[in-house]
């Protein structure tokens, strides 16, 4: 009987421990993807981009002989249903962190377990399963430091190869059509910008992978902050939909720190962060949507999505434009440069005193590589409200920043078309992206003044904290 191979995010042939365990049974393998309630509630980009990702993953799927067979509903039903018409017997996926996804996925092993099929996961989302790190004391980590120091120590399997072939069953169940569900749609007219931009499936990841170690990483630890030059690997995107696996990245650093890569220890201790950020999530899934530090309940930050602040953050008009920058570089390739995301989330939470909650939602809906655990952790950190974050006052101030990451002003410029004679591709690409109902032209005037002065804002949240601190 053929095994029923539920893919989510993992769409890639190597480091695939689910499917390498299906093709190795010799059974035949019958891919599925069920669009169900968790990937209805992804933002806009996301989904997106998940779409482009099925779209290649399929045809990958067909050079080996195979299919993806795409269903919608509730899981438990939709693999159930197949389970009787195909005859199936065993039910393979890898496992997600989650608590939404462990939820589902407990439900689904229970309900398919009382029908008599055998519902295994695997690992391959992360390096390192959650419950297998613990302090001394026998606790999650709540700081990263000694949870990197433990983790960097570990022994990581080596990636699984690709199948040569998977094995397909003689008749295929229906597939619903990819164009149907429209995973593009709540994009707009982002969806058409931000392809320009975009690298999508297992093949690109691979190469994106070979042109970092080849030309980034000897030089990762000074240029993975430098804004206008493409310093960082890139993996972010494929490994939010899982078109590579993280102990491929692992190993791939690994060698180059073994081959003497002075830039390799900091590249795996930034996958340690990607860890580490699950590590909490399973731990304390709270980090999500509340203050992991639940003093910071009391902070005066505001959330009111109407004020003229948020809406001028959100539509990159701050006047502050290495902010601007940040937000038009997401708006028009779905990513934004690390720096930059620390830089736009500190002028949210502190300059302006708005909820990091805002900021969160906001990058939900608009980021490519959209991660539950790093996006929250990223934004508690610099807030001030989560494990290990940064301290309160540490506001970043932009123009010093500016100073420092682009002293130039070539990442500015790059985003920013207003004031410029002849603007770059890049920055005009904004305006196409972005809302008709925004009324925004390259032709404006940039704002004059930031929305609110970098120290009278330093001030007022330095202020605010006081209700924190003690
Ligand atoms: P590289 O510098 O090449 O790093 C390699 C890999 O390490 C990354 O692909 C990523 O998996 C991991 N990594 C690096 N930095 C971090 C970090 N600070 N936290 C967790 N993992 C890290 N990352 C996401 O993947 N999705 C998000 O939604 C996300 N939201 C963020 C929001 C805020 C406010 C902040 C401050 C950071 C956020 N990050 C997020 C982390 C980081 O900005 C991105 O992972 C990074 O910019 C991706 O680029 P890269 O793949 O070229 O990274």
């Amino acid at each position: 009987p053929p095994i029923l191979l539920w893919l989510r995010r993992d769409l890639r042939l190597s480091d695939a421990p689910a499917l390498s365990a299906a093709c190795e049974s010799g059974a035949p393998v019958i891919p599925v993807y069920i669009r169900d309630s968790l990937l209805d509630g992804l933002g806009a980009a996301p989904k997106w981009r998940l779409g482009r990702g099925l779209e290649v993953f399929g045809k990958t799927l067909e050079a080996k002989g195979s299919r993806l067979i795409l269903r919608s509903g509730d899981p438990l039903d939709v693999l159930a249903g197949l389970v009787e018409t195909t005859g199936a017997k065993q039910v393979f996926w890898t496992r997600l962190y989650d608590p939404e996804s462990i939820a589902r996925d407990s439900g689904v092993k229970e309900g398919l377990k009382a029908k008599g099929i055998d519902a295994k996961s695997f690992s391959g989302t992360l390096l390192f399963e959650p419950w297998e790190v613990e302090t001394k004391d026998g606790g999650p980590y709540k700081v990263y430091s000694p949870f990197w120091r433990t983790v960097k120590k570990r022994d990581v399997a080596a990636p699984s190869s690709a199948p040569k072939q998977i094995p397909a069953p003689d008749t295929w169940p229906e597939s619903e059509a990819l164009d149907d569900w429209d995973l593009g749609r709540a994009m707009n007219r982002g969806a058409a910008v931000v392809e320009r931009y975009a690298e999508i499936g297992e093949d690109a990841a691979g190469d994106r992978l070979a042109a970092f170690l080849e030309e980034g990483i000897d030089d990762y630890k000074a240029g993975r902050d430098r804004l206008a030059e493409a310093g960082t690997s890139g993996m972010s995107v494929f490994l939010t939909t899982g078109e590579i696996g993280p102990r491929t990245i692992w190993h791939a650093g690994m060698r180059a720190l073994h081959e003497g890569s002075t830039g390799a220890e900091t590249f795996l201790s930034e996958l340690a962060w990607r860890e580490f950020a699950w590590h909490l999530a399973y731990h304390t899934p709270r980090i999500l949507d509340r203050n992991w530090r639940e003093k910071w309940d009391a902070f005066p930050w505001e959330d009111d999505e109407r004020k003229a602040e948020v809406k001028a953050w959100k539509q990159a008009r701050t006047g502050v434009p290495l902010v601007d920058a940040g937000m038009r570089e997401m708006q028009v390739t779905g990513t934004m440069h690390n720096r930059a995301r620390m830089i736009t989330a500190s002028y949210l939470t502190k300059h302006l005193m708005v909820h990091w909650r805002v900021g969160q939602h906001w990058f939900d809906a608009h980021l490519i590589d959209r991660d539950a655990a790093s996006n929250a952790m990223g934004w508690q950190w610099v807030a001030g409200s989560g494990p290990d974050a940064s301290p309160f006052f540490r506001v970043f101030n932009p123009e010093t920043q500016q100073e420092k990451f682009d002293p130039e002003g070539a990442y500015v410029r790059r985003w920013i078309a207003e004031g410029q004679d002849d603007p770059p591709e890049t920055a005009l690409d904004y305006f196409e992206a972005i809302p008709r109902r925004w009324a925004r032209a390259p032709e404006d005037a940039y704002p004059d003044k930031p929305i609110v002065g970098l120290s009278e804002g330093r001030e007022r949240a330095l202020d605010a904290y006081g209700a924190v601190k003690d």
